[in-house]
């Protein structure tokens, strides 16, 4: 059994992180912070100094840079602490007061990218021709002055700025009505016990394998939302006319185009993430149904997708086989990679286990200038294993990038991140399945890669249709009514799902109970991410070392590049079909050999 403490101070040591690397005591952090407080000052008398000299935005640039860098790990290493124990008085401190630095940050440093926005571009190029350093800063400077046609005057600038918190409070609106406000009906669960149905109860309660219990679940939870739907509508078509009315205001032709003009992405990228996954939806279709039928269930309704459809899990693993595994399953990245790795395990960069107060689920989190950090909450089973290899995903993608980048380029970008965690989880699966010939294994883990790519590639690719949908039918003066809204739902739901499943139901409504739909052109990068690193994985099993080598120019990227060239070169490109196809395909074969194994065991 994975071990679970009533305190902090109860964990071994040898299971912790250790973050005497970015400070040795706190002693050391405190005369950090002061230094940094000290050095915010510097950074006021930048203002108005940017146009000065080729030499002066060198010193500017160079200046917040290493303020940020210090700043962050301060920042971090407060935050690291409170989330190892919530509940120690000292962190809570520490974590409150690095906040509040971070923000007098941010403030300090607002005047900079307009002052340098102001900059006339001819001017600019001048200064980068005639400075080694700007030279190296080209393509940060490029990111930071492409909106240049997007800036308004300084008065209409102005008035925008005033305005930002209004056009935001739709959103804020509904996350305080959904996450507050809202109550939500008791259900009985399958011991006749009462529970209150909450947001996590409820995805929990839908995996029940007792029918009823899923069916009141979903019932009641609906109930709700019902009540309020035609306040929902008018939430969510707030929202979507601000984002509409700021990308028009911006000289943007569509909100999607001003979405993805912040990670200067392509639109082509999202329509063909569209375009293919609509082409093989029958495939989905074909899953659907098979749940279905070992389920066992004639009407197949919504509220069925959740529950496991193959009993008990066959495979569980302590830390150390996870560890073993890992070290195997990763070995197709070559040697440095796999060092990496050991370097996590051995130099301790993970906080393995549960204590009181921790922060529950998982993250990588780190610095420029330290380890990047894992917080787990180790159980003994599959999921925790697929965790452990996707957290491992991004520390090395972070520890590659510091490593290969300066601390200018040393982020990535959201749009990128989820390729490099997924692309290890792509090779575990294929790694057990190597492993594995017993067919109830086999059936477990293929289960859960479509499992994976139904929730990740094809929900997600649904609400990005969704929401596409819903701004352009606003752009178009069409009414978001309640009516309007839950046809069209309703409608999309079938053809993603398919015939085998009923969505002439609650689920009509479901649009009016998803945060994502406030996010503004998001969630495609979980299905564009997905796809790409199950097709990544591919190239690498094959054994191909120009494709592993590509594949490892991204990881050490950073920001050094914008997302789709650096994808490119990673041999994916995302402005085409065939990276899509290419994981479509592996669904496709997976759910072949799972209708198989099936058939043989009958
Ligand atoms: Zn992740």
């Amino acid at each position: 059994m994975a071990e679970s403490y009533q305190t902090r101070e109860e964990v071994p040591t040898e299971n912790t992180w250790d973050l005497t690397v970015l400070f040795e005591s706190d002693d050391v952090w405190e005369k950090e912070f002061k230094a940094v407080e000290e050095e915010l000052t510097k950074i006021e008398a930048l203002k108005g100094t940017l146009a000065d000299s080729a030499e002066s935005l060198v010193h500017a640039i160079n200046t917040i840079a290493s303020v940020s860098r210090k700043l962050s790990n301060v920042y971090t290493y407060s935050h690291l602490k409170y989330d190892q124990d919530s509940t120690n008085s000292t962190y809570q401190s520490l974590d409150a007061r690095s906040t509040q630095l971070y923000s007098r940050f941010s403030e300090l440093t607002a005047f900079f990218q307009p002052e340098l926005l102001a900059i006339p571009e001819d001017k600019l190029n001048s200064f980068i021709e005639s400075n080694a350093t700007l030279q190296d800063y080209r393509q940060y400077l490029d990111n930071m002055t492409r909106q240049r046609e997007h800036v308004l005057e300084p008065s209409q600038e102005l008035l925008l700025a005033q305005v930002s918190e209004i056009l935001g409070s739709a959103s804020k609106t509904f996350g305080v009505l959904n996450n507050a406000d809202l109550r939500f009906p008791t259900v009985e669960d399958s011991s006749g016990e009462k529970v209150q149905l909450t947001h996590s109860i409820y995805g929990k309660l839908l995996e029940s394998t007792d029918r009823r219990v899923r069916r009141d679940t979903f019932k009641s939870f609906y109930s709700t939302y019902d009540q309020f739907k035609n306040t929902m509508a008018s939430l969510l078509s707030t929202n979507i006319k601000a984002h509409n009315f700021s990308a028009k205001a911006r000289n943007f032709s569509s909100a999607r185009q001003a979405a993805l003009f912040a990670n200067n992405i392509p639109e082509s990228v999202y329509d063909t993430l569209l375009e293919a996954v609509g082409e093989r939806l029958p495939v989905l279709h074909r899953y659907v149904a098979l749940r279905k039928e070992l389920l066992g269930i004639e009407d197949l309704e919504m509220y069925d997708m959740y529950t496991p459809i193959l009993g008990e899990v066959p495979l569980a693993f302590n830390y150390d086989e996870a560890k073993a595994i890992t070290l195997e399953a990763l070995a197709p990245l070559g040697e440095d990679y796999v060092d990496i790795i050991k370097k996590a395990f051995d130099e301790r960069w993970i906080d393995l286990y549960e204590n009181k107060g921790k922060r529950s689920g998982a993250y990588s989190s780190g610095t420029y200038d330290s380890n990047p950090y894992i917080l787990m909450n180790w159980q003994d089973n599959v999921n925790w294993l697929y965790t452990l290899v996707h957290e491992l995903g991004h520390s090395a993608h972070s520890y590659l990038t510091h490593a290969n980048q300066p601390y200018i380029y040393g982020n990535y970008s959201i749009f990128l991140a989820e390729i490099a965690s997924t692309t290890n989880e792509n090779l575990l699966t294929s790694y057990l399945l190597e492993r594995y010939t017993d067919p109830n294994v086999r059936l477990y883990i293929l289960n859960h890669f479509l499992d994976g790519m139904k929730g990740t590639v094809f929900r997600q690719t649904q609400f990005a249709e969704f929401e596409h949908f819903m701004h352009t039918s606003e752009a178009e003066g069409k009414p978001l009514t309640q009516a309007f809204l839950s046809e069209n739902y309703q409608a999309m739901n079938e053809k993603y799902y398919g015939p085998d499943v009923n969505s002439n139901s609650e689920i009509a409504l479901e649009w009016s109970r998803i945060p994502h739909f406030y996010y503004n052109y998001y969630v495609f990068q979980y299905a564009t991410g997905f796809a790409a690193a199950t097709a990544l994985s591919q190239k690498i099993l094959s054994g191909d070392k120009e494709s592993l080598n590509q594949y490892l120019t991204y990881l050490k990227a950073g920001e050094s590049d914008y997302p789709i060239e650096i994808m490119q070169r990673a041999g994916v490109d995302m402005t085409q079909k065939d990276y899509l196809v290419s994981a479509l395909d592996v669904f496709e074969n997976r759910l072949d050999e799972f209708e198989k194994l099936l058939k043989d065991q009958k």
